[in-house]
């Protein structure tokens, strides 16, 4: 079975002192994960050693990062490499967010990038694809995702490919309020797992955990999650409250 995963998204929120104020409160709910299923909380940069610190000897729980560079090393003030992740204990890195593409004009050739570097140095992306409201008024979503897995993704070969994570995000439900409905969110992902299967076989496309973004909570998280193609959720938001993120993770498939 694919792993299930529950992912949190903090983005560019929380102080320090906040930030752990949450783990610890969701430390003390009740949450359980089982082998087959992880906890993975997407931080900001100062905070990932506190925060992975917190999660040291908790099963299942993981730290990634929101972000890195496409760059080894080198003179890019500002930027933050893959190699100082893996450095500091890192696993996870987010990758391909809309929120980069979009303010940050992050292009699906630069994720490629950032992917390769990621790959070689055994930090585990998690990619996000998702279109915008006027792709999916115009019904164009299933070529507008396609494309951008075709061109981030699949130049690696199955090995690479192979337990990967993808975070299908639509960007009209990100933050709004509206999330996809099961219905929608089981066809998207459906059809990225067919994409993964033509290019890669089913078997291989059976591997990869397909999570769904967008407006998740604590009261829609085990409808979408019980989709037979979604593997877990990426959550912005509701994972800023102890008590409904403990919920979401519970709402995982067993
Ligand atoms: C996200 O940040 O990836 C996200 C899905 O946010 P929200 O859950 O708040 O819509």
């Amino acid at each position: 079975m694919r792993k299930q995963i529950a992912a949190a998204n903090w983005k560019m929120n929380l102080t320090l002192q906040q930030a752990e104020a949450l783990v610890d409160e969701l430390l003390a709910t009740p949450f359980s994960l089982n082998e087959n299923q992880q906890a993975v909380f997407g931080v900001p940069f100062p905070y990932l050693i506190a925060i992975h610190n917190k999660f040291i000897g908790k099963n299942n729980c993981y730290v990634s990062a929101q972000n890195c560079y496409t760059k080894k090393s080198g003179a890019y003030t500002g930027e933050t490499s893959v190699e100082m992740l893996t450095s500091i204990g890192i696993t996870y890195v987010i990758i391909g967010h809309s929120e980069r593409r979009e303010f940050f004009n992050e292009s699906n050739a630069m994720l490629a990038e950032k992917i390769n570097c990621c790959l070689s140095n055994n930090l585990k992306p998690i990619f996000c694809c998702g279109e915008p409201l006027q792709i999916r008024e115009a019904e164009s979503q299933n070529s507008f995702v396609e494309t951008q897995l075709k061109e981030s993704l699949f130049h690696l070969t199955v090995e690479q490919i192979t337990n990967f994570i993808i975070a299908y995000e639509p960007i009209w439900a990100i933050g709004t309020g509206k999330t996809a409905s099961n219905e929608q969110a089981q066809q998207m992902h459906k059809h990225i797992r067919t994409v993964l299967a033509n290019n890669y076989g089913l078997d291989v496309a059976n591997t990869i955990s397909i999570l769904y973004g967008g407006s998740v909570k604590a009261t829609n998280a085990g409808d979408i999650f019980a989709q037979p193609d979604v593997d877990g959720g990426l959550v912005g938001g509701a994972s800023l409250v102890a008590a409904d993120f403990a919920v979401i993770i519970n709402s995982l498939k067993k």
